[in-house]
């Protein structure tokens, strides 16, 4: 049996599609965020990064850099175990209470990724509560559809944001059935946010429990940074928000926050927490510096948003195809794996940019995209530097414009 086979026939297949991977190598520079280093096949360069998930470069924030270094010189760098095993260290302990406060809810739950918390959360959740229906929004996340599958109970999709046919759906189940709707607040890669409080008035009215991922709200929306939910004044209303420290808190891991009962049994229950390493203190302190500081601080949100909208309106007039998005989000369209690939290649590789492409199965066949995300730290000097450097690409690759750019050469 040529074992070895398979594995070059699984790779050629990603090929064949256009689809196979390849990850630029990267290295940040403290401080002077979007620049990083690209150690390209030819050497070092400078390149601006427009892609990062990093929405506020809390990843550099000096205070967030502080305590992560400041707590691992004192207390050193691994958990030392699982929770079970090792017990809880102090800092994960203050920041599961900042947390707990951050969304208004009695208790939260740390897990070491947010992929890991909403697999193991949803799965746990519902595997607790006795002949669940799940309701799940259909362009959720692929860390929820896990969740939903190793739940194993029964589950239905509602089309994507349709607060129509999620009532269709839980009219059809009856009053009498037990029911959770899961769903994101903030969709990363159309832009577009779910309708909360519809979906709390739903959830009241036919007695369902819901389960909201903020993963791309969180730090970025409400005025302490509680995400979307705390945006539109519903927090208050959802069961269970989960969210990540590695987007827009710099750093690493994922959570869920709720009532104490419903936390306490996922935290007894929930393998994905039970049998895994605790995260690291210095990783739990410079979360914790990074929500503290957003709680506090709208400078960041108020110029994150102020560069995205800066940033679609000059990519508009520029005649860019800049997909609608009510968000931070900048997706460009581009339909087309092959180009999409080439684009961010002739970005990288001759404008020094860095934004990589959104290919199937993380988007639908034919609506392959470009996805800029700008931060705080992106001025205009960059942003217009963009917008030249993308009428080039698409004109080396003959990609359509919406109308004449207006400032062609
Ligand atoms: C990134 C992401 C996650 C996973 O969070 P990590 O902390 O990166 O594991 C979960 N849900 C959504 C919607 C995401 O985009």
């Amino acid at each position: 049996m040529d074992y070895n086979q398979f594995f070059k026939s699984a790779l050629n297949r990603l090929h064949d599609e256009r689809r196979y991977r390849v990850f630029a190598d990267l290295e940040r520079i403290a401080g002077r965020f979007p620049h990083a280093t690209w150690h390209s096949p030819k050497g070092q360069r400078n390149v601006v990064i427009w892609c990062s998930n990093d929405y506020l470069g809390m990843g550099q924030h000096p205070k967030v850099v502080g305590a992560m270094v400041e707590t691992a010189t004192r207390v050193g760098t691994g958990a030392g175990g699982t929770r079970n095993i090792a017990g809880t260290h102090h800092p994960l302990v203050q920041l599961e209470a900042e947390l707990a406060d951050l969304h208004g809810k009695e208790a939260s739950l740390l897990f070491t990724s947010g992929y890991v918390s909403n697999q193991t959360g949803i799965s746990t959740l519902a595997k607790l509560i006795p002949n669940c229906l799940i309701l799940s929004d259909a362009l959720n996340h692929n860390s929820m559809i896990e969740g939903v599958r190793q739940a194993g109970c029964e589950r239905q999709i509602f089309r994507h944001n349709d607060t129509a046919h999620l009532e269709e759906l839980l009219i059809a189940v009856g009053p009498d059935r037990p029911k959770l709707i899961v769903c994101e607040s903030l969709y990363s890669m159309d832009g577009d946010v779910a309708p909360l409080g519809k979906i709390c008035d739903l959830a009241e009215t036919y007695g369902a429990m819901t389960y909201v991922d903020e993963v791309h709200a969180v730090g970025m929306y409400g005025p302490r940074g509680g995400g979307i939910a705390e945006r539109d004044g519903v927090m208050h209303r959802i069961d269970i928000l989960e969210g990540t420290l590695a987007k827009a808190f710099g750093c690493l891991g994922g959570y869920i926050a709720g009532k104490a009962s419903v936390i306490d049994a996922v935290r007894s229950y929930a393998p994905g927490f039970i049998f895994t390493t605790a995260l690291p203190p210095a990783i739990c302190s410079a979360a914790t510096a990074a929500i503290r500081h957003l709680k506090a601080s709208s400078w960041e949100r108020e110029r994150h948003q102020d560069r995205a909208a800066r940033t679609k309106a000059i990519l508009t007039a520029a005649g860019l195809p800049v997909m609608s998005s009510d968000t931070h989000i900048v997706p460009l369209f581009v339909g087309d794996p092959e180009k999409c690939k080439r684009a961010s290649d002739l970005l990288l590789e001759e404008h020094g940019i860095y934004i990589q492409p959104i290919n199937y199965p993380t988007v639908a066949k034919g609506t392959e995209r470009l996805r800029i995300t700008p931060s705080p730290y992106h001025e205009d000097g960059l942003i217009d530097a963009l917008a030249e450097a993308l009428l080039q690409v698409w004109d080396q690759l003959g990609l359509p414009l919406t109308k004449k750019p207006l400032a062609a050469e």
